[in-house]
């Protein structure tokens, strides 16, 4: 669907991005030592499954996302897991063959403790090998950086939980209980999978909670130092509408008095001038109570006023103003896209705008699709719902859960602010989230804003980042499991 591939630009990670530009919010040093260091076997075997995964383009169109599964399974079964814990899920993703993956690490006999599930998707948003300056489905080292499609986005979180299970495998761990990866097939376009697993989950593991690839991370300053550990603990409802007025039209040379484009360019204007109320929950005050002392200047004090007192005028103004700031304040319904008239000579017989909406958890999209029909007042103005819609509540960054990412984080970055944050975008995790799971996002990488290019050009990921944040999962598992 076009409306999902549109929806996923340049939206993950936009939360963090203000964040990045910070300087000076701690002092430790960035993990840099093994860039240049020779390979050790871990790192070079998860740099060959990097490498080998890279290569399937398993883009919408392209059917390769089950080649990319037998590679995985070959590596699970190799490693010594058995052909009972690995399940491999056909789906049809809106004529798409996908599949999915799931692969269990058992716990050791007399485990008690619930599951915990694993996230990660295999598939990507599609590159033009003639648009890059690499080619995108081959992994290339080069000035510091791994280039290709899904160097972040997201298989470098495959890769990391990957080779963090044939890791701990091959040192004969057994954890206090079972861990089960869950791969997704077509999360950037129709998650026909990712829902499916989801519902199987709930009803075949239902675990204790769930961690998810492909978010959250270390937020990098420009200069490089870390600013703070972002944890993806909430996502905003995503719905499109498309607003259709018509009319009987006619010859231009005899305009009637009303108008298809003229209604709707008002019934725009309408929407343009409303502000949808401000919201504030604990994870938002809480993120603007940390991120606002990340911050400098007028932004930084404008975030505390806010975390102190939701109600602050002046405080709300400032972050209104913000792109950055403003999506973490409540719903926000804009225009998108236009289509109207059919000829320069002919009265328009109707006229279309599509308005996207990014609602605040628990407002909901036919409250929100309700408000909009009352600002405009125009019942000429027809409403459709064109995106399927998934909302989902925030998750609780569970003590254990924190306890074991601050452990993990300690050993790269002591003492860096673990920062819970709502994302305006749109993850495998809202699946889990809306059957009453909590999910939050944890990726290893670390990242500064100017080097986010998922789902873009020349898609990124520092090599310093790579091998810095193998043993992220690792540490995180053997904390949670052990
Ligand atoms: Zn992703």
């Amino acid at each position: 669907m076009t409306a999902y591939k549109v929806r996923k630009m340049g939206q993950k990670w936009s939360g963090r991005m203000a964040l990045a530009l910070v300087a000076g919010a701690l002092s430790a040093q960035p993990a840099l030592a093994q860039d240049k260091a020779p390979l050790t076997a871990h790192e070079q075997m998860a740099r060959d499954i990097y490498r080998d995964i890279i290569a399937f383009r398993t883009a919408r169109g392209q059917q390769q996302v089950p080649a990319m599964v037998s590679y995985l399974v070959d590596r699970f079964k190799k490693a010594g897991f058995s052909d009972t814990d690995i399940s491999v899920t056909d789906y049809d993703s809106e004529g798409e063959k996908t599949q999915g993956l799931m692969v269990t690490y058992r716990a050791r006999p007399g485990s008690t403790a619930k599951p915990i599930v694993l996230l990660g998707h295999m598939d990507v948003v599609d590159a033009l090998a003639k648009d890059w300056v690499r080619p995108p489905f081959s992994l290339t080292e080069e000035d510091g950086y791994f280039f290709g499609r899904a160097t972040m986005d997201n298989k470098y979180g495959i890769t990391n939980l990957t080779s963090t299970f044939l890791r701990l495998k091959a040192e004969g761990w057994q954890p206090s209980r079972d861990l089960v990866l869950v791969f997704s097939g077509d999360e950037e376009t129709g998650m026909v999978s990712t829902r499916a697993q989801a519902e199987y989950v709930a009803k075949n593991i239902d675990p204790a909670f769930i961690l998810n690839s492909d978010a959250g991370g270390v937020a990098l300053a420009e200069d490089g130092t870390p600013v703070a550990f972002q944890v993806q603990s909430a996502e905003k409802t995503y719905a499109t509408y498309e607003l259709t007025v018509t009319n009987p039209g006619g010859h231009s040379s005899r305009p009637r008095a009303d108008n298809a484009i003229y209604e709707l360019a008002e019934a725009l204007r309408k929407i343009a001038a409303y502000k949808f109320p401000v919201q504030a929950t604990d994870l938002t005050r809480s993120y603007f109570a940390t991120a606002g002392k990340l911050t400098p200047g007028e932004l930084g004090q404008a975030m505390l006023r806010f975390a102190a007192d939701p109600s602050d005028s002046s405080a709300i103004a400032t972050l209104q103003a913000d792109p950055e700031s403003v999506g973490t304040l409540g719903t926000t319904c804009v225009a998108t896209m236009l289509q109207a008239g059919h000829a320069e000579n002919a009265l328009p017989q109707s006229a279309t705008a599509t308005v996207n909406c990014r609602i605040f958890p628990g407002v909901g999209a036919v409250a929100t699709e309700a408000k909009l029909k009352e600002i405009i007042g125009n019942d000429n103005v027809r409403f459709k719902l064109a995106s399927d819609v998934t909302e989902s509540p925030e998750s609780k960054l569970r003590d254990d859960v924190k306890a074991a990412v601050r452990y993990s984080i300690d050993k790269r970055y002591p003492g860096l602010t673990i920062l819970p944050y709502m994302e305006s975008g749109g993850t495998d995790g809202m699946h889990y989230r809306t059957l009453g799971y909590d999910t939050v996002a944890i990726s290893g990488a670390a990242m500064k804003a100017s080097d986010m290019y998922a789902h873009g050009l020349n898609e990124r990921l520092p090599v310093a980042s790579f091998y810095g944040g193998l043993d992220h999962w690792y540490w995180i598992l053997k904390k949670l499991a052990e």
